[in-house]
Formats: C-alpha cells, structure tokens, sequence
C-alpha cells in the first residue's frame, strides 16, 4: 500500500526537508513503511460513508467531517489517510455539496464541521470560499474547522488575502499540524499571523513520531515556538493504528512519560493533550485511560 503512495513534496517542503532532518524523516520514503505490521489501511473505516452521504463523515454526534480534497502539498509519511488517498470520496460537484448541507441540516445537533482531505487549501480560493460559505452560513454551525497543514508545508499559500476571506464568516477555526520546532520558520510564522490577525484561532495537532519529535526537549522546543507564532498546541497524537508506519510509533510509555515531564515545565497554555484516535471511541482518548 505504501507502494501507492509515492514521495510527493512541493517545492518549499522539499526546501525545508534539505535543511532540517527531523522534517525530511517526514518527507522521505523509508522501506520499513513495506514492512508487515498488523494494522490495516483504514483503521476508522472511512472508506465506507457510514453517514451515507457521500464524502461526509461522522464518528461523534455534534461534528462531521468533510472532505474536500485528496490531495496535499506533500505526502506525510506518517499519513492517517495514506491507504484511501487517491480513493477517497471528495465532495466535487455543486449537488454533492448541497447533499452534505442538507445532512447537516437535518441533524441540528452538529455545530462544527470540519474541513479536511486530503487538504483543503489545495483547492483555489474560491472553491475553499465555496465550502468554508455553505457551512458557515447555517445558523446552527458554530464552527467550521479547517483542518490544513499548508501553515506548514506551504505556508505561502496562506496569504493575507486568503486569511481575511476566511475570516470574513467569525466562524473559521484552522487546525494546522507542525512537529518539529525547526518547520516554525519565518514564512510558517507569518502564515500563522495572518490568521490569527483575521481572528481566526489556530490550534496545532502534534503527531509524536519516533526519530521525530520523540524527547522532552524537542516538544519544549516545539510547543514554545507555536506559542510565539500564538499556534495553541491542541492535541499531541500517538500514531493512528494505519499500515507501513511502525517505524514511528511511540510507544505509549514512552508518550506518558513525555507528557508527564512536559506537563511539569510548560504552562496549560503550551500544552497539548496527548491522546490516542482509538477505532469506536467515543473521543480521542487521553493516552492516560488508555
Ligand atoms: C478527530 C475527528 C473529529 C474532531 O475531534 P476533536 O476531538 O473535536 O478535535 C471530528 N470528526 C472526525 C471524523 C474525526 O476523526
């Protein structure tokens, strides 16, 4: 399945992964991703649209996902999604997106949607615009969450124009994902505050990745330098239980003791919650309970 998933990284990732080694570990194919491991391509089962709307997805009662998009600015290695890319139901056409409005519409209960893919800055302003309106304009929606890692990968794409039509709507979140204090560059900080300058919150979810990010100093490190670009770390994931990417789990002893040395030297501010995406649970699991 690896197989499938090729190296794929725009041209400022690829800039980035040639300076820093802990980014290019994320970027550069490992033949370890071919080894056996008991886990499968699609540990929540989002190939099937168990909503039955297609490209929406719902696991907890008062949010669903969406996505937009199967495709990034670079292929993670350690990607949750690395199995379905490419196979993924995208919401494309006018009628397939009225489909998930109207979902949404009939279950008053969801207040946050979550934009995802794939990543949805891949798309053009205007069709970004399009998904981000046909949500945000529902009275019941809250907060409509773009789930991008371009602050990181691409952070060019996040323009000042960009960042004042998303914020434009007072209901877009961005959840964004760096891992290592090294991707906060100048070009990540500047599209991290032409977000936050439009009042849009920006929240970081981490994925601990061995070889990565794996010691007490290299979260500090990272959850202080989201801090000054007023990045909130959010989440601190172990790796999801998805095929060819053993060779970057933590193992969850390991993650407690991080996360309980880090608690102890970092504010609640600069600190994430370190859980685990566990198939069936009813949220993501803080590694405590697991
Ligand atoms: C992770 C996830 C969410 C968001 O969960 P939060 O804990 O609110 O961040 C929503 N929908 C799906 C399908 C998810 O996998």
């Amino acid at each position: 399945m690896s197989r499938d998933f090729p190296e794929h990284a725009c041209p400022y990732a690829r800039n980035l992964a040639a300076r820093s080694e802990a980014f290019r570990r994320q970027v550069v194919f490992d033949p370890r991703e071919l080894e056996d491991d008991e886990f499968g391509p699609d540990p929540f089962g989002e190939d099937e649209s168990a909503a039955g709307c297609w490209g929406l997805k719902q696991r907890f009662p008062d949010r669903v996902l969406v996505m937009t998009s199967d495709s990034c600015f670079m292929n993670c290695r350690h990607c949750t999604r690395k199995g379905l890319l490419g196979a993924a139901q995208v919401v494309r056409t006018d009628e397939q997106l009225r489909d998930c409005v109207d979902w949404v519409k009939g279950r008053p209960q969801v207040r946050d949607v979550l934009l995802s893919g794939g990543d949805p800055l891949v798309l053009p302003d205007d069709e970004v615009l399009r998904f981000v309106r046909a949500f945000a304009d529902l009275a019941q929606v809250d907060v409509v969450r773009l789930c991008t890692r371009a602050p990181c990968t691409n952070p060019g794409r996040v323009t000042r124009e960009l960042a004042q039509l998303l914020g434009r709507s007072g209901k877009v979140w961005v959840n964004t994902q760096f891992n290592h204090a090294d991707e906060l560059t100048p070009e990540a900080v500047e599209a991290c505050g032409n977000l936050v300058r439009c009042g849009i919150p920006v929240s970081c979810q981490t994925v601990l990745l061995a070889g990565v990010n794996d010691t007490e100093e290299a979260l500090l490190d990272l959850f202080r330098a989201l801090q000054r670009a007023r990045v909130r770390p959010y989440y601190a994931f172990l790796c999801d239980p998805v095929a060819g990417i053993s060779h970057f789990r933590v193992p969850i002893e390991r993650a407690r003791e991080l996360a309980a040395a880090c608690a102890e030297k970092i504010g609640g501010l600069g600190l994430p919650r370190f859980v685990a995406d566990v198939p069936g649970g009813k949220r993501k699991t803080p590694i405590e309970l697991l």
